[in-house]
């Protein structure tokens, strides 16, 4: 077992920005930060670049307010206001990711909820809730996150739930490592996926509302079982990117 350390942190940041863009989670934008070891006020994030192409040395250091401290000055993402509220508000969450994983999107934008359909997705509890900006930033806004309000907003829409969606734009999910919130960004788009394929079935099958979710119950039983064995697919994805 290696140590989870600011360095050790900082390294798999790098391949989880790679694992996720082979995954589909994230394209040229999103971004995926941790919070570091030892100071829990600040977080470690790419600088403002292609997820793809992150290397050790483009990982900068973020503080609460969203500020870089960097000697360089170079700058993070506009949207890094998603990460610094919510490591405010949820002590627990050590990894923040957020994504524009395209099959995510119907859901907020319509009224059907995203909801666990299989095994792999207990994470994702019961309901899983939208971000709605036009209540923060008026009917004008261009969607982003771009400041500490805005983030605020949606760390409290986050509530205690693993992803939360934001209406026209994304999702945003978090994890108690990187392995976990990497894993849950993968199986959301996954889920989203299967879902969207089911409705239409039922849809087809003339039954729209016939789709089988978990319950309550099986969610938590079935996300407590897949986190006990999160490292088996974080080394596959691992060793898929070495050989990309
Ligand atoms: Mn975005």
């Amino acid at each position: 077992m290696t140590q989870d350390t600011s360095d050790t942190r900082r390294a798999d940041l790098v391949l989880a920005n790679h694992i996720l863009v082979n995954e589909g989670v994230l394209d040229g934008f999103g971004h995926i930060s941790v919070r570091d070891a030892a100071r829990p006020n600040q977080f470690f994030i790419a600088r403002s670049m292609a997820p793809g192409l992150v290397t050790l040395e483009d990982i900068v250091v973020c503080n609460i307010d969203g500020a870089v401290i960097d000697a360089q000055n170079r700058r993070t993402y506009v949207e890094r206001f998603i990460h610094s509220e919510i490591y405010r508000a949820r002590p627990d969450v050590q990894s923040v990711i957020h994504s524009h994983s395209p099959a995510v999107i119907p859901f907020g934008v319509t009224s059907a909820r995203l909801r666990p359909i299989c095994h792999m997705s207990g994470f994702l509890g019961v309901t899983t809730p939208v971000f709605e900006i036009r209540h923060s930033a008026g009917e004008s806004s261009d969607l982003l996150i771009r400041n500490q309000l805005l983030g605020k907003a949606l760390a409290e829409l986050l509530g205690n739930a693993a992803v939360a969606l934001l209406r026209g734009h994304g999702n945003v999910v978090v994890g108690t490592s990187i392995q976990q919130s990497v894993f849950r960004a993968i199986h959301t788009e996954k889920n989203a996926l299967l879902q969207s394929q089911a409705m239409q079935l039922a849809a087809a099958a003339g039954s729209v509302g016939d789709v089988m979710y978990l319950t309550d119950a099986e969610a938590k039983a079935a996300s407590d079982m897949n986190d006990e064995h999160l490292d088996r697919p974080w080394q596959m994805w691992k060793r898929q990117v070495n050989h990309a």
